[in-house]
């Protein structure tokens, strides 16, 4: 037997790297080194229903034991990797003891941006990532009077909605001038504004968190720039995430806000890939853009693993999210970011709609809230490059579908 291939980090990418290496054919060893204690396990559900009591725990396990003895995948939960040579082809574990590699995928995904204000490190003060830290946070929503989530990106308003149905009072602070302003249309932004306040949720935007006020150690109230001061007992900061490239930064590699691959997972060093959240990646243009999603990491873990076999498996599909807030499910494909021209199929008002994105009238995006059909056909369209014309769109009548049958040109 040769060297194992290692992959650093049992999330949703290293777990697919490993699983698509077996597939590729990679017969020898295959060890994953997870600093968490589970086994890799689903993190979305850690705002949405694990958070509101519904999921349980058990559920959320990706795979379980009997699948890593099957697939001769070793998983060493609760194991570290404090450093990665490259020129040794080997890396450190945080006791000290080092392995030889065939080859390297880093997947360590990202952790919560810190807010760095006074008396962010208070009692009370929670983000989110972990198990634990959803566990710790449902907790503390069934003890707290006034919630305040500092973050009106998706993590936030998940957290908002899960505190809002188990009855709490809830303020939403975002610094920018609307909600998810980083990732969604204003449009979007404007339906899900009124569905917090339809729901009884107060979100202020234009709110420069300023610090956070305590009493015998415990958060009593978040304070903002202008000099507003709002009652708190539970404070759940979602203002972003950072990744976790120190190990490929110490080694060498290139990084830039994440570990930067390239389309294929590879990163600077030959013989190291990295796919996940701790990536940033390089497009054909030069642009350098990070993406944290489960489709993004799963794609980029079965391109690391083509990758060490000698392929080239370059992840293009148009990306795609889903967010879950009360009885809404927003799904996103492609982006609206660019868009000069967006078409309503559907209605706003009854929360089931979808924004169909043009620039220069060729579909970029589509945003949908409770149409899980149009989401799944504006995957199929974005990836086979296909527009409908903003006409064929706005006529409920007219079936999108009859587009991939023709392959109408984008
Ligand atoms: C609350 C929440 C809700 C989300 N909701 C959605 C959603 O609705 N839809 C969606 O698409 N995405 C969602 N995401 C994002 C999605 O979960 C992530 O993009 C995805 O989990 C990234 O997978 P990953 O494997 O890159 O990283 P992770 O899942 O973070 O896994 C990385 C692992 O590496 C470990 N690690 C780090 N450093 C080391 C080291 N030195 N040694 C050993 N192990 C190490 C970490 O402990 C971690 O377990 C959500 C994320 C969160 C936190």
């Amino acid at each position: 037997m040769g060297e194992p291939i290692i992959i650093v980090g049992a999330g949703q990418a290293g777990l697919a790297a490993a699983e698509a290496l077996r597939a590729e054919g990679w017969r020898d060893e295959i060890v994953i080194y997870g600093a968490e204690k589970h086994a890799p396990y689903n993190r979305p559900p850690l705002s949405k229903g694990y958070l509101l009591g519904e999921t349980p725990a058990a559920q959320l396990t990706i795979r379980g034991a009997e699948f890593f003895a099957k697939k001769r995948i070793e998983l060493c939960a609760a194991h570290t990797v404090s450093a990665i040579e490259p020129d040794a082809h080997s890396i450190v574990l945080d006791d000290g003891s080092r392995r030889q590699c065939a080859g390297l995928v880093l997947a360590t995904g990202s952790r919560p941006r810190e807010l760095g204000i006074e008396g962010a490190r208070l009692s009370g003060v929670a983000s989110l990532r972990t198990l634990e830290d959803s566990a710790e946070i449902g907790a503390r929503i069934d003890r707290a009077d006034n919630v305040v989530v500092i973050g009106g990106g998706f993590i936030g308003l998940e957290v908002a909605a899960a505190a809002r149905k188990r009855g709490r009072s809830v303020i939403v602070l975002e610094a920018m001038d609307r909600l998810l302003a980083r990732v969604a249309s204003p449009a979007v932004s404007e339906y899900v504004a009124r569905l917090h306040a339809g729901h009884g949720v107060h979100a202020i935007t234009n709110a420069k968190v300023s610090r956070l006020v305590g009493e015998n150690g415990s958060v009593r109230a978040v304070e903002t720039a202008d000099g507003r001061s709002f009652p708190a007992d539970l404070v759940v900061v979602g203002v972003g995430a950072v990744a976790n490239d120190e190990l490929a930064r110490s080694a060498g590699l290139a990084c830039d806000r994440g570990v930067i691959v390239d389309a294929c997972s590879r990163t600077s060093d030959p013989a190291i890939f990295a796919a996940g959240d701790c990536t940033a990646r390089r497009h054909g243009d030069g642009a350098l853009s990070r993406l944290e999603s489960v489709q993004n990491a799963v794609e980029q873990g079965k391109s690391a693993a083509a990758a060490l076999m000698g392929k080239d498996r370059p992840f293009h599909a148009a990306p795609w999210f889903w967010s879950d807030q009360y009885d809404a499910k927003l799904q996103m494909a492609g982006t609206s970011a660019q868009a000069d021209k967006a078409a309503l199929r559907g209605s706003m008002a009854q929360n089931h709609f979808s924004l169909f994105y043009f620039r220069g009238g060729k579909l970029i995006g589509v945003d949908t809230v409770n149409r899980p059909g149009d989401h799944m056909l504006a995957r199929k369209l974005l990836d086979a490059s296909l527009s409908p014309t903003i006409e064929q769109v706005s006529n409920p009548d007219f079936d999108l579908k009859n587009l991939l049958a023709v392959g109408a040109p984008a």
